[in-house]
């Protein structure tokens, strides 16, 4: 299997849900990974089981106090009220569920365990795809947007650590991907990049935000596939390639599909694979996260869809029988559930929506771009590489 794409994944997600009436109460990862199975593209030896990163490796980057107080609630299933208050846990979106240790830790174990892969010499893949990554929410010493540690920001510190010098990070979730921006605002060696709904939380993330290390592409609703492959080609891909980045990591949120309930854009799952596979050439290695989304057939399509993008298998137009059985037993209690379109179903790919390209997009790539940011930058960039 030398050289060909890997995919990490755990059966935690099989077992392990938020709980309750919160948004990922649903299957995600382990719904991808049937999908993919049931579609005959995991060969012998393309899928990784994750383990948890320890917390000496959370620690990399978290707040020892915190790391305990997360493995202290899974153990006692309570956190005390200034606990609670001082890491977010138990609150505001992030509840205390059997695994609350567990399952972030293994999404983290899983990008290291990624990471190890990208870099392991002659054998290396060139592009692993880590569904269960991507909590780019979270907070050195506290949980934020479901996120409780921060795999993304773990996985480019070891590729830092292991003497890459430039990694770029592109966030392709409808939220701003600020866990992982504000990590790296004062670090050269990463360039992060988001694309993310305006005015939404976090609230972060303005058109005026753009910094040497930091760029943010900050959309109107509706956002469409053509104004995605838009910004991709006109300042994503641009941005990249002065940066030349020995790695690159895609955050792959599905949230910002048109079927998702969360966001308000309007994107086929066209677009991502489009964006994934555009990106991934920016690299010669490439990681590829998951991240939000909140509709189990709309996520579980979309990321089989970004395992075929980059491992190179074709999208039939009608999904065999063993994937639409596996798809129509989900059960998904939400009101987009109760009329379901018969593609969710039946095939793997949404129809494409196209449009005409709003004036304001090609306003937020110059943004992004930046005009004697720019010149600034490149200096910096420059100075960086000598
Ligand atoms: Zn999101």
């Amino acid at each position: 299997m030398a050289g060909s794409p890997r995919l990490i994944g755990s059966e935690i997600y099989r077992r392990s849900s938020y709980g309750g009436r919160h948004p990922l109460a649903i299957p995600r990862v382990s719904l991808m990974l049937d999908l993919v199975r049931a579609l005959g593209w995991v060969s012998d030896g393309a899928y990784v089981e994750a383990s948890p990163a320890s917390a000496a490796e959370l620690a990399r980057f978290h707040d020892a106090a915190y790391i305990a107080a997360i493995e202290r609630a899974e153990r006692d299933q309570r956190v005390e009220a200034v606990v609670s208050e001082r890491h977010h846990i138990g609150r505001a979106g992030n509840p205390i569920y059997p695994e609350v240790f567990s399952r972030p830790a293994t999404a983290c174990g899983a990008t290291l365990t990624a990471v190890n892969m990208l870099l392991s010499g002659s054998d290396a893949p060139a592009v692993v795809h880590s569904p269960a990554g991507g909590t780019h929410h979270g907070r050195r010493d506290r949980a934020a947007g479901f996120c409780y540690f921060n795999d993304p920001v773990l996985g480019i510190l070891r590729l830092l650590d292991r003497g890459l010098s430039r990694v770029l990070y592109v966030d392709l979730d409808a939220h701003h991907g600020d866990g992982v921006e504000d990590a790296f605002r004062d670090e050269p060696r990463v360039l992060t990049i988001s694309i993310h709904e305006r005015d939404r939380w976090p609230y972060t993330g303005g058109l005026a935000d753009q910094g040497p290390s930091w760029r943010n592409l900050p959309v109107p609703p509706g956002f469409h596939d053509s104004e995605l492959a838009f910004l991709i080609d006109e300042a994503v891909v641009p941005l990249g390639e002065a940066f030349a980045p020995e790695a690159v990591m895609i955050q792959t949120g599905a949230d910002g599909l048109a079927d998702d309930p969360m966001s308000k854009l309007a994107l086929s799952n066209w677009a991502l694979w489009r964006a994934v596979a555009r990106l991934r050439a920016l690299a010669p290695r490439a990681l590829v996260l998951g991240g939000g989304g909140y509709n189990p057939w709309a996520v579980a399509r979309c990321w089989a869809g970004i395992w075929a993008t980059v491992a190179g298998f074709e999208i039939p137009e009608r999904l065999p029988e063993p994937a639409e059985r596996l798809l129509r037993a989900v059960e998904w209690r939400h009101r987009l559930a109760r009329n379901p379109p018969a593609h969710w179903f039946t095939a793997l790919a949404d129809p494409p929506n196209e449009g005409p390209v709003r004036a304001e997009i090609p306003a937020i790539a110059a943004a992004a771009l930046g005009g004697v940011q720019a010149a600034v930058w490149t200096r910096i960039l420059e100075q960086h590489r000598a």
